[in-house]
Formats: structure tokens, C-alpha cells, sequence
């Protein structure tokens, strides 16, 4: 029976990635060795690492604009702190626009000054502030693009003079923005990319440099970037995996056509729960994320047919986050129009139940 996988990340990769990276694991390159027992350090995985960062900074539209692409480990949470001990010398701005801002936000207390630009923590991160200002002579203004718990997506970015940090961890490369408005973007592979395990950094080298303390080496941009993301041993299933999804992408005509999809997707979805009395939308209407999509059931009785329904229908990882509840759809790139006709014509069938 065919899966529709709407989970939250890890989460759907394209098939043909997933097949071509289980060939790598037996066979790589024809070499008759696996992808995973062959040096990093060998000609066939530096020229993976290094497809794999020109790839990101091409699809983003940032090459030759004074920015380096890095493959990191320790997860998007690393980058919380990262950011701080590399930028951070006397006070950063931070949106907080849910659990994941929440964390950055604590991080970077350890290092500097912390001012909340704006917060909604007051309805349960259920939209995005606006209309805050932004001090000036901040080191840096850190946002989260997309709140994958909350189901909600900055839709307008503020022009601020202070470096621009952006958590894209799902929402990279899902729609057209104009990436050289941020100074570092971080992202977490396993929502649009590829594998849990590496971590994508885009960052402008001009912002580095600025603090006094020292940094260890491995917290370190500037030793990554002077060892072409080698520093250590890297991960390199996830480097390979997210370098086949970046191929993935280019040949389906890059951001601009997933982005088409994906609205697609998302307004398929939305008008189902704005039409169907069963359900309500959790996020605010003007700040509703294309990625992740948050609702409820309107009647908690309703909850066992529900699930007996995604079950019957294939449907996978529609629980919401504990902190939320009720359901969330993530629609990744690699989600199809048709897994989530298939989610709708559940939810309908619910209405028609009555
Ligand atoms: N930021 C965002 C927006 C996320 O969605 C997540 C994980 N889901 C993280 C950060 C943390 O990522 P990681 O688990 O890779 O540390």
C-alpha cells in the first residue's frame, strides 16, 4: 500500500534520491566499495562535498557574493550556539516565534547580551510579530524563517543594518526569497534535504572576525571555511544524500518550481480546513506556513474515526507536536500534490460523516 508521509523531519525524501543513495551504500561510483567505508579524504568524496556546497549556494542564487556553503555536524541546535560564540560580542537581537527561537535564544544568553525583538509567546506562538523595531548597532538579528511546531512562516523579512541570521531548517529551498538579505542561514538536512546528520551553513565570511574570545576549533566558521568544510570527518552519508536531493532539485527546475508546487499544496490543504466545519487552522491566516500545516479537530469525540481513516488511506506523521496537539501536515519538496489530495478527500469524507 502506497505511504503518504507528512512527517515533520525526518521526513519524505524524493525515491530516486533514496534509491540512489542505497546504491552508494553498496556500491559507490562502480569503486566495489560502499560509501561509508571509503576515506573522506578520497578524490570520489571530495568532489561529493564539493558538489554538494556549490549546489547550495547556486540553487540559493548566492555564488560569487562573498558567501561559503559548510556541511556541519551537530544538528540545527549546534547553530544556536554556534552562531553566538562566532558573532556575538555585545547584545543580538531575536524574534521568538516558538520553541526553536525559544532555544536559540537561551543559547546565546551564555555569550552576550539578548534582546526579544518581538515575541508571541503570549497566543502560543499562533503568528508572527510585526511592526517591532530593531534597534541599531545590534551584532546581529537572528530569526526562525519557518516554525515548524506552531505552523507558522515569516512571509516579509525586516531591513535591519545589523547582520541577518536566519534558522531555515524547514523551509530551505521550499520557496524563492532573496537570500542575500541574510548573512548566515543555518539549516538542519533532514527536512528538505536529506538525511538527520549534517548541517547546512551559508555564510557571508565579511561578518566573521569581530569578536575578541577565542573560539574552539570545531565552533569555529573560520576553520571550517579554511578547511572547505573538512575540518573533521564529516558526515558523509548525509553530505551525499543532501548533495542527490540539491541534484534533485536543480533538474526540476530549482526553487522557483517547487515553490510553485508547494503553494499548490498548501492552498489544496488550507481551503480544506477552512471549509470543512470538522477541523480548525491553528496559525493565524496571514502567517500560515506552506510546510507545516497546524489544525485541530473542532470535536475531540471525533479523533478515533480520524485516525482509523489516515490509517485506512496510508497517511503517516500527521500527529501534531506535544506542545500544540491536534495535527500537523508537513508538505516538504518532496511530498506530492496527490499524497495531499489524498489527506483532503479524508478530511472531506469526515465532514460528510457528520
Ligand atoms: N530549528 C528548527 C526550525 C527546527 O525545526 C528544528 C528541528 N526540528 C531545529 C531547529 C533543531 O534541529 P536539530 O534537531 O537538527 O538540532
Amino acid at each position: 500500500m502506497k505511504k503518504h508521509n507528512f512527517s515533520a523531519g525526518p521526513c519524505i525524501l524524493p525515491k530516486e534520491v533514496l534509491l540512489q543513495a542505497s546504491e552508494a551504500v553498496m556500491d559507490f561510483n562502480g569503486s566495489g566499495l560502499s560509501l561509508i567505508e571509503i576515506s573522506h579524504r578520497s578524490k570520489d568524496f571530495v568532489a561529493v562535498m564539493e558538489k554538494a556546497r556549490s549546489l547550495a549556494l547556486e540553487l540559493l542564487g548566492l555564488e560569487g557574493q562573498g558567501y561559503e556553503a559548510l556541511f556541519l555536524q551537530g544538528g540545527a541546535s549546534t547553530q544556536f550556539l554556534m552562531t553566538a560564540y562566532n558573532l556575538l560580542e555585545n547584545k543580538a537581537g531575536y524574534l521568538n516565534t516558538g520553541t526553536w527561537s525559544d532555544k536559540a535564544i537561551k543559547e546565546a544568553k551564555l555569550f552576550g547580551d539578548v534582546m526579544e525583538v518581538g515575541s508571541s509567546k503570549d497566543e502560543n506562538f499562533k503568528y508572527i510579530p510585526k511592526g517591532y523595531t530593531v534597534p541599531e548597532g545590534l551584532d546581529y538579528l537572528h530569526l526562525t524563517s519557518n516554525n515548524t511546531i506552531f505552523g507558522t512562516q515569516i512571509k516579509k523579512f525586516p531591513k535591519t543594518d545589523a547582520p541577518l541570521i536566519c534558522d531555515m531548517s524547514s523551509d530551505i529551498f521550499s520557496r524563492q526569497l532573496d537570500f542575500s538579505q541574510f548573512d548566515l542561514i543555518y539549516a538542519g538536512a533532514q527536512k528538505n534535504m536529506g538525511p538527520a546528520g549534517a548541517t547546512l551553513v551559508i555564510i557571508k565570511q565579511d561578518i566573521l572576525g569581530k569578536v575578541t574570545r577565542k573560539i574552539p576549533s570545531m565552533l569555529d566558521y573560520q576553520v571550517h571555511i579554511n578547511k572547505e568544510s573538512m575540518f573533521n570527518t564529516p558526515s558523509v552519508f548525509a553530505v551525499y544524500t543532501s548533495m542527490l536531493t540539491l541534484d534533485w532539485l536543480k533538474n526540476l527546475g530549482g526553487i522557483s518550481a517547487i515553490e510553485e508546487i508547494n503553494d499548490k499544496k498548501a492552498q489544496l490543504l488550507y481551503s480544506e480546513i477552512e471549509l470543512n466545519p470538522v477541523f480548525n487552522g491553528y496559525a493565524n491566516k496571514a502567517d500560515r506556513s506552506n510546510m507545516n500545516a497546524t489544525f485541530n479537530l473542532s470535536d475531540d469525540k471525533l479523533k478515533g474515526e480520524f485516525e482509523k481513516l489516515l490509517q485506512e488511506a496510508g497517511i503517516n506523521g500527521l500527529n501534531g507536536h506535544r506542545s500544540v496537539g491536534g495535527y500537523r501536515a508537513s508538505m516538504y519538496n518532496a511530498l506530492s500534490l496527490e499524497s495531499v489530495g489524498v489527506l483532503v478527500d479524508v478530511m472531506s469524507e469526515m465532514e460528510r460523516k457528520g
